[in-house]
C-alpha cells in the first residue's frame, strides 16, 4: 500500500448519481460501498469528508432571503444527512464506522475530537465526518484538507465525475487536455480549480498531496492506494 493513511473527499451532488427522483442513489451508495470495502480490507486508515450540495449549499441562500450564515449551517446539516446515509450503508457492509461532526449532534454522531479521531482509525473504524469544520463560510473541500492534516494523513482525494484535472472542462471542450501531475506551484499559476482556495493553500503550506480522480470507475480507489497511476496528483 503506497498510502497508510487517507482521507477521502466525496461531494454530496455524487451521491445523486442517476437519481431523479431524490437526492441519493442507492445504486451509487452501493457502489460507493463496494469500493471502500475493498480499500478498507487492505487494511488503509480512511477517513470521508462528505459534501451537501445534493441537498443544500450556503450559496444558495441569497437568492432565498435566506441569511447567508444560516444558509452555511443549513449546508452543514445537510452534509449529516449524506454523512448518516453513507454510515448506514456502509455498516450493512460490515464495515464499523463512527460518525464525527462539526456541529455538535450527540443523539446521532460524535463531537470531532482530533485524538478520539486518531484512535478510531488506528483501531480500524472508518471515519465519517460530517458538518464540515463546523463553521460558516468554509467547504467540505476546506474540512478534507483541514482533516488530512490534522490526522497526518498521507493523501487528500478529491473524488470527482472527471478522472482529474484537466487545463478546461473536459465537459464543454472535446480539446481539453489532462494532467497526470502537477506541482502545487503549477496548479495555482495556471489557476486550476482543483479546489477552492483555502483547501487548496492548506495542502501546498502542508505538503500534503491531493489527488483528483473519478469516484465512479470502478477499481480506482483501489488503484490510487496501490499506487498506480489514476487521476491527477498535485504535490
Ligand atoms: N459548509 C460550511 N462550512 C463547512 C462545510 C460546509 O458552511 O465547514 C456549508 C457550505 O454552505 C456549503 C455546504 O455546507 O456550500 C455544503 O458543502 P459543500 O458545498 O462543500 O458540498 P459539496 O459541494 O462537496 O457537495
Amino acid at each position: 500500500m503506497k498510502y497508510k493513511r487517507i482521507v477521502l473527499k466525496l461531494s454530496g451532488e455524487s451521491l445523486m448519481g442517476s437519481s431523479k427522483s431524490g437526492n441519493i442513489d442507492p445504486a451509487r451508495l452501493e457502489q460507493y460501498c463496494e469500493e471502500i470495502k475493498s480499500v478498507r480490507s487492505q487494511g488503509v486508515e480512511l477517513a470521508i469528508v462528505i459534501g451537501g450540495g445534493n441537498i443544500f449549499r450556503g450559496g444558495q441562500a441569497e437568492a432565498l432571503g435566506i441569511d447567508r450564515v444560516q444558509g452555511d449551517y443549513m449546508g452543514m446539516l445537510a452534509t449529516v444527512i449524506n454523512a448518516m446515509a453513507l454510515q448506514s450503508a456502509l455498516e450493512r457492509h460490515g464495515i464499523y464506522t463512527r460518525l464525527m461532526s462539526g456541529i455538535k449532534m450527540e443523539q446521532v454522531c460524535e463531537p470531532f475530537i482530533r485524538r478520539r479521531a486518531i484512535r478510531h482509525l488506528e483501531k480500524g473504524r472508518l471515519v465519517i465526518f460530517g458538518a464540515g469544520i463546523g463553521n460558516p463560510y468554509f467547504t467540505t473541500d476546506s474540512t478534507a484538507s483541514l482533516r488530512a492534516v490534522e490526522l497526518q494523513a498521507d493523501v487528500v482525494l478529491k473524488g470527482t465525475r472527471v478522472d482529474g484535472v484537466y487545463d478546461k472542462d473536459p465537459e464543454k471542450h472535446s480539446d481539453a487536455v489532462k494532467y497526470n501531475k502537477l506541482s502545487f506551484q503549477e496548479a495555482y499559476e495556471k489557476n486550476l480549480n482543483i479546489m477552492d482556495m483555502t483547501a487548496f493553500t492548506l495542502c501546498m503550506e502542508n505538503k500534503l498531496p491531493i489527488i483528483v480522480f473519478d469516484m465512479n470507475q470502478k477499481g480506482n480507489l483501489m488503484k490510487i492506494v496501490n499506487g498506480e497511476e489514476a487521476g491527477t496528483l498535485i504535490s
